[in-house]
């Protein structure tokens, strides 16, 4: 339920719960990354182009602006449907060129990526990307500097909160039997995220030698825990930022966009407040370094 009070306008702020629609647009990428180069986790992948198509339109329909996270490769193999994602106002951030995790790269490697992706988007777009989500969600010892040196506000990787953005670190000391160590603080705006609020996990059957992953939850029931997670900000913080992962190739199955289209209108009625991820990262930098 929204705050409500009494009192004065004076006495409070004004509540505001921010919620960020984002899709990573990995279409083939990740399957490529892990070498799964075979016709049908390809086109898995693929399924991609129809499930953006979807969920533009779903977006149109609510006048909601999201973030799309969008790999190098995605835009030079699928001009068209990134150029559809720019044309509906939507956000395009960074998200890799070719969806290998910063923790597996080189410092080298990953800052070639980096500006490889970005020229990508610059050309896509006009502008170089504001935000960065790493593949996989494995960031590397050297991403926050990469990412502070090539002009970024943002980072959407980490786990360290979930209402509330918070500044990413840099030198964390960590030593087997040692106490955990803080490192510095920067000016790097972290969106925090989860892996129990992306759908991947809780929708994808993936086999491979080394492991299966169930996935094939129900949708309904996963965006009832999603909507649970909205209640309990509004519950607990006046201001806050609620992030949501989502895939084309994922969350747009059928089955899957009805049970979306149904979340998105019950957030929109509890008050959500839609923006995307660069906007919600300006709120919340201006709220951290508030004098
Ligand atoms: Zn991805």
């Amino acid at each position: 339920m929204p705050v409500t009070s009494m009192s004065t306008s004076w006495s409070r702020p004004v509540p505001r719960h921010i919620v960020c629609l984002t899709f990573d647009f990995d279409t083939q990428s990740g399957f490529i990354a892990r070498g799964m180069t075979t016709p049908t986790p390809l086109s898995r992948g693929e399924f991609g182009l129809i499930g953006a198509r979807r969920i533009l339109a779903l977006l149109k329909s609510r006048g909601i602006r999201a973030t799309w996270f969008i790999p190098g490769f995605t835009i030079e193999s699928h001009p068209r449907a990134c150029d559809a994602v720019v044309t509906d106002g939507h956000e395009v951030a960074h998200h890799s060129w070719a969806h290998v995790p910063p923790a597996q790269q080189s410092r080298a490697d990953e800052e070639a990526d980096l500006v490889r992706a970005n020229e990508a988007i610059a050309r896509l777009t006009g502008r170089k990307a504001r935000g960065y989500r790493s593949p996989s969600w494995d960031l590397s010892e050297h991403t926050v500097d990469l990412l502070l040196a090539h002009g970024f506000l943002y980072d959407s990787s980490l786990m360290g909160g979930d209402y509330w953005p918070y500044q990413a670190r840099r030198g964390d000391r960590v030593e087997l039997g040692k106490p955990f160590g803080f490192g510095d603080e920067t000016a790097l705006i972290e969106m925090p995220i989860s892996w129990s609020l992306d759908d991947h996990p809780h929708f994808e059957f993936v086999r491979t030698a080394a492991m299966v992953l169930p996935g094939l939850q129900s949708a309904r029931t996963v965006m009832e825990n999603w909507f649970d997670e909205f209640r309990y900000m509004q519950r607990t913080v006046e201001w806050g930022v609620l992030t949501y992962t989502m895939h084309p190739y994922v969350i747009g199955r059928g089955y899957r966009m009805l049970a979306l289209e149904d979340f998105v209108t019950k957030l929109a009625a509890a008050g959500a407040v839609f923006m995307t991820m660069e906007d919600a990262a300006a709120e919340a930098q201006a709220k951290m370094f508030a004098t």
